[in-house]
């Protein structure tokens, strides 16, 4: 319990994968949830199931454009903005004023209420890293004019802009620096690797793995995630500076892939495909600062993940059952 019974807390980006997620657990908690996304990548789908429930209600604004007329919050977490590389890349000049403009105006919000903010980052942050694991302290190989530059340097500005508003403005502020996460509620059209990977496996189609397969991730169940997000925003004193939160567990994708795999049975080829522009080659959290300051880490093992998601796949893309006149 973080103690969230009866507060009023803003979820932007709450209808998108790690977003929803969120407002699921808060509601679970007893706050009182306004979700706001555009919809770009978010679905309305994964917020369904809120429908009929007092304490939440949904709006749908985009961060780029004045907000929308708000009641007073007293916790605000920003998650709003596309998340993997062929989304974020689709419209990159909206991408990048997403996390700077965006971040802006909820952080004013977040200034005028007297609300805690949390602000999600990212390990791309740290672009290419040359130093592994990757700790907070470490400030990044990131390409400021490559194709990724609209996530990582807008995420980076947003970061800065935080930082910026609790020097000047004594904002309480939080900041997130996430690493890669899945589970269910991911776009079968996400285009990033878990959810490829399963989708291709399940449909029999090749499996395509971007370069050699060699690079390697490290990857986190949602519900942990969410958990590690709860406990930095219920946590009473602001922990000064970002904090990673992430599965240590590094693997390569060719391994991922194997193991995918071997959890479906499917006779799906693995192929190899173009290793995409500025695509890090390591990435690894080192959480040491949530385990400290959190007590966080995450529980769920890598293949118990894999098959939750796997089960949530199978059933997200099931074709629709055939209705049949006797
Ligand atoms: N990747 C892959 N096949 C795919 C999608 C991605 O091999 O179908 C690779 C990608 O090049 C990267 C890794 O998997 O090296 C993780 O990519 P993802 O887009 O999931 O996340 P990010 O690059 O943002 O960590």
């Amino acid at each position: 319990m973080t103690g969230e019974r009866g507060l009023r807390v803003l979820v932007a980006g709450g209808a998108g994968f790690i977003g929803s997620h969120l407002v699921d657990a808060l509601l679970a908690e007893g706050a009182r949830v306004t979700c706001l996304d555009s919809l770009l990548t978010g679905r309305q789908a994964n917020l369904d199931h809120l429908r009929r429930e007092a304490r939440f209600t949904f709006v749908e604004a985009d961060l780029v454009d004045p907000l929308p007329r708000l009641p007073r919050f007293d916790r605000i977490f920003n998650l709003a903005c596309a998340a993997s590389p062929p989304h974020y890349q689709a419209n990159p000049v909206h991408t990048m004023m997403t996390s700077v403009l965006g971040t802006h105006r909820l952080l004013e919000r977040a200034r005028a209420d007297g609300a805690r903010f949390l602000q999600a980052s990212t390990s791309e942050v740290y672009g290419d890293p040359d130093v592994h694991p990757q700790r907070e302290s470490y400030w990044g190989n990131v390409n400021p004019t490559g194709p990724r530059a609209c996530y990582d340097e807008g995420k980076r500005a947003a970061e800065a802009l935080a930082f910026d508003f609790e020097r000047v403005h004594g904002t309480d502020v939080r900041v997130a620096r996430i690493f890669n996460t899945y589970g269910p509620r991911m776009r079968s059209d996400d285009g990033r690797v878990v959810s490829n990977v399963i989708c291709q496996a399940l449909a029999g189609l090749d499996i395509t793995i971007y370069g050699d397969g060699t690079q390697t991730r490290s990857f986190c169940y949602a519900s942990d995630l969410v958990d590690g997000l709860m406990r930095l925003m219920g946590r009473d004193a602001s922990p000064g500076g970002p904090v990673n939160l992430g599965n240590p567990n590094e693997l390569t994708i060719g391994d991922l892939a194997e193991r995918v795999v071997r959890l479906t049975g499917t006779a799906s080829r693995v192929v190899a495909r173009p290793l995409p522009v500025d695509d890090p080659r390591r990435r690894k959290p080192d959480i040491t600062r949530a385990r400290e300051l959190l007590g966080w880490a995450p529980a769920v093992a890598l293949e118990e993940g894999l098959e939750a998601t796997i089960a949530w796949f199978s059933r997200e893309i099931a074709p629709e059952p055939v209705l049949r006149m006797e």
